[in-house]
């Protein structure tokens, strides 16, 4: 979202939860106070009747305002462009690089350098440079880059709950994901189930796409450039396994292996559905501050919206907070009958 294509009311709620994903898209002017600030500045909130919307800090001194000394507006883009920076030194470097240097290259000194960078990534520059080494190591890397865009698409959101995951079985390196599923031969069936015609696509990392009421069509929109094998007889051995386990949820899905890629916030958010005992749920709220983003409740309910393997990623297992079943990609009627399944 940008300033453009946001309502004054938008920049309001942003404001009133502090949301440090939204600084530098827009600036906070108070005409009482004659001072702008981030949309997160932690000093004492205006009355709604005394603030301005502004793009950036020119218009707010333009309407005669003053940066705040407090949260120092202007330096946002300073900021990123040192954080992105150092995002960029730390992946290009052969060795650990020290905080005094990565600092040295950015013109803050290391303790300030280490809080920006931390605001932003949600790990220290050493802790992050760790992730990236074991990312590598594990050739979680699709290709350069890939750590600063999940970050980025997360809106700036500290993936540091993610690489506390990433033993987890959940392919990250997601071939068929990317380009459209180029290079990626993608075996599926449909077969009938209890619960209707079920959909089942598999990579040769895991499973990529289980859906329900879909065909050869949908998995063409989702992969454009894979290649799409009706059956096969390794595939078919999985295929058993995925009816079983919808069948049968006593029998479990952990060993199922699954091919999925999202932002590092969607794919935080797959893992926490993963760790859902069958027979229980979760609400959104609950998932929301089980991957370290307690006010993102809208969000983590997106992103279990985005979920492209049903039932393995069991994002049936998400209710509302008030008990009601929420909604569900393939009608609440299937949601039911799999958590009534699972409860037995
Ligand atoms: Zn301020």
């Amino acid at each position: 979202m940008s300033f453009e294509t946001m309502t004054d009311d938008q920049c309001w709620a942003v404001m009133q939860r502090r949301d440090k994903a939204f600084d530098g898209r827009f600036i906070v002017g108070v005409l009482t106070t004659g001072i702008y600030c981030r949309p997160s500045c932690a000093a004492r909130q205006p009355l709604r009747a005394n603030v301005r919307f502004f793009r950036d800090g020119a218009d707010a001194r333009a309407a005669g305002l003053r940066p705040c000394k407090r949260c120092l507006p202007d330096d946002v883009g300073r900021d990123e462009a040192a954080v992105l920076a150092a995002i960029k030194a730390i992946q290009t470097s052969e060795e650990p690089l020290a905080l005094a240097d990565l600092a040295a290259r950015t013109g803050y000194s290391p303790t300030h350098f280490q809080r920006v960078f931390t605001r932003h990534t949600g790990l220290s520059p050493a802790a992050y440079a760790r992730a990236l080494r074991e990312e590598r190591a594990r050739e979680a890397l699709s290709e350069a880059g890939r750590v600063t865009d999940a970050i980025y698409d997360a809106g700036f959101s500290g993936p540091s709950r993610f690489y506390e995951n990433m033993e987890g079985r959940m392919g990250m390196t997601a071939s068929a994901w990317a380009n459209g599923g180029k290079g990626a031969t993608i075996h599926w069936a449909v077969v009938p189930t209890s619960l209707g015609d079920m959909l089942v696509a598999a990579t040769g990392k895991g499973v990529c796409r289980l859906s329900f009421a879909e065909g050869r069509e949908a998995l063409e929109e989702r992969f454009p450039a894979a290649e799409l094998v009706e059956g096969g007889a390794e595939f078919a051995g999985l295929l058993k396994q995925v009816v079983d386990a919808v069948e049968t949820p006593a029998l479990g899905f952990d060993h199922i292996p699954i091919d999925v890629k999202g932002t590092a916030f969607q794919e935080a958010v797959w893992r926490e559905l993963r760790k859902i005992p069958a027979g229980e749920t979760r609400s959104y709220a609950e998932i929301a501050a089980a991957v370290g983003k307690p006010k993102a409740v809208r969000a983590a309910g997106s992103a279990n919206g985005a979920n492209n393997v049903a039932v393995l990623i069991p994002c049936h297992r998400v209710v509302r907070s008030d008990g009601s079943l929420g909604g569900y990609a393939y009608g609440l009627p299937i949601k039911e009958e799999l958590l009534k399944r699972e409860a037995r």
